[in-house]
């Protein structure tokens, strides 16, 4: 292990500023980290450790020429499902298992262009459909904390390899809580902007009604830096806001930034109900005591329609999912069925190559996910499904909007359980769906949402395991949510844990 392996964007950024170290040798240190522990956690779909040492030389050379950005010569993970030139891209799936992109999402480009490092793509559940990171195609990520346990999902990889000490950041998509989940059950910080904040450009769609790009990283103010970066409108993009990047800074340490005075805080009891473990309800309960000695006004509040969340994302997502995924026919992408004999090839026509193409290329989660939609979006049961989630999105919306009348920001946990042993909720598609409950209303509304690490539980049969708080805003509130997020980490040291690995 390095000293460097567990810097923060912001650590490393003060070292290549002061040329005390290289990106070369920040990006070796990386690859070295990766190589002693990958086997264990396998956060990886792919590896580029060749383009990422050109990219550090690169990096080095803007440094020395005093072009530096402030992610310049950082090592990153970006999520398998965002598009990389040259670089394959397979969204965890047999079925673009050998699908290499011929142009970077946007959100990518922008880190490249302010000369990032990739190390690679990050593992997820096939086409983000997950909580756990047990449906990549390839193989389940395990979390740092217990290798016996999940890392969260869909962007399991990517809260892995920073909880791991392998990247020093890394970029996932949330459609129902895959950023903030994940960062949760790992122990580091994960946020979810607001919808149209980050373009969706490259990023493969899942539910595009829903879909965000978000950063993770061991800190609030790194997903600041990185949020930063990635921001602002994209003309490729038809749902992107027609803003610029705020450029979202805060106060440097040892700066007064722990002072919450005036700042109203709500707790919305529905998320704090049936199915919340102990553990995780005392460390946010803990969390809310520590943001009220910094200031903040804290009281209940009531978000009366949460009870339809989980139900209306479950239909919405996989309704835009059948729709999306209907692309993948075995003509225009990647994989597609070459199982028949040669008299079977003459005698099959193209609805049964389709068929076959899509039964043997998706895994059993994105068939019923297909499936469910596909129904859900039918003739003679739109009305009954769709049109209702549609409603009930509406009822959600306005539960938000009034509460904000009142509050700045909600406080909740951001998953109602810690990491959870690998294959224990693989038989029982609901019972994954549940631990989603804190996390989707946020993607449903729009709103940016940003999971902060707040403790850990133990118990007899695990080792510590971490639990994160969970900030609410209104639309495009990110600068209040990064705020708070960061007050609450100069007052604490969660996320400074680092798993014994
Ligand atoms: N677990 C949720 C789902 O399976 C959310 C996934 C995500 O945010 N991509 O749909």
């Amino acid at each position: 292990m390095s000293e460097y392996n567990w810097l923060t964007i912001q650590e490393a950024r003060a070292l290549l500023a002061r040329r005390e170290v290289s990106s070369v040798e920040l990006t070796r240190a990386a690859l070295e980290r990766i190589e002693a522990v990958e086997d264990s956690v396998r956060s990886f779909i792919t590896l580029t450790p060749d383009l990422a040492m050109a990219q550090a030389e690169a990096a080095d050379r803007m440094l020395a020429d005093g072009n530096a950005f402030p992610l310049t010569g950082i090592p990153v993970q970006v999520k398998d499902v965002m598009c990389t030139e040259g670089v394959r891209t397979t969204c965890a799936s047999r079925m673009l298992a050998d699908y290499v992109p011929v142009y970077n999402a946007t959100a990518v480009e922008r880190l490249l262009r302010q000369g990032a490092v990739m190390l690679g793509k990050g593992n997820m559940d096939e086409f983000a459909m997950g909580s756990s990171c047990e449906n990549s195609a390839f193989h389940p990520t395990r979390n740092p904390w217990d290798a016996a346990r999940v890392p969260g999902g869909s962007s399991g990889g990517a809260a892995a390899s920073v909880a791991a000490g392998e990247a020093v950041y890394a970029l996932g998509s949330d459609t129902g809580g895959s950023v903030r989940q994940p960062a949760a059950l790992c122990g580091v910080t994960g946020l979810k902007p607001s919808y149209g904040l980050v373009s969706r450009y490259g990023l493969v769609a899942y539910a595009s009604s829903l879909d965000q790009i978000g950063p993770i990283g061991r800190s609030v103010a790194d997903c600041a830096l990185t949020l930063s970066a990635i921001a602002g409108h994209d003309p490729r993009d038809a749902t992107s806001l027609p803003l610029k990047s705020p450029g979202y800074s805060l106060p440097g340490a040892g700066a007064d930034n722990g002072d919450l005075r005036g700042l109203r805080l709500g707790v919305p009891q529905e998320y704090f109900a049936e199915g919340l473990e102990d553990g995780v309800r005392q460390a946010v309960e803990q969390a809310l005591a520590t943001l009220e000695a910094l200031g903040a006004s804290v009281r209940e509040v009531s978000l009366p329609s949460t009870k339809y969340a989980l139900a209306c994302y479950y239909i919405i997502a996989p309704s835009e999912c059948s729709a999306n995924l209907a692309r993948y026919d075995g003509v225009k992408y990647g994989y597609s069925y070459d199982g028949y004999s040669y008299d079977e090839k003459a005698a099959a026509g193209m609805w049964d190559a389709m068929e076959q193409t899509r039964r043997h290329g998706f895994g059993p989660e994105v068939t019923r996910r297909i499936m469910l939609g596909t129904f859900a979006l039918s003739a003679g049961y739109y009305d009954a499904y769709y049109l209702k989630a549609q409603q009930a999105r509406t009822l959600i919306r306005q539960d938000f909007a009034a509460v904000f009348e009142t509050v700045d920001a909600l406080v909740t946990p951001t998953s109602p359980v810690v990491a959870f042993p690998i294959g224990e909720k693989t038989g029982d598609p609901v019972q994954m769906y549940l631990i989603d409950v804190c996390t989707l209303p946020v993607n449903i509304a729009g709103l940016p949402g940003l999971s902060v690490p707040c403790g850990f539980v133990s118990g007899d049969s695990h080792p510590p395991l971490p639990v994160g708080m969970q900030l609410i805003g209104p639309h495009l509130s990110e600068q209040t949510l990064l705020r708070i997020g960061h007050a609450y980490e100069q007052a604490t040291e969660w996320h400074k844990q680092r798993p014994p690995l």
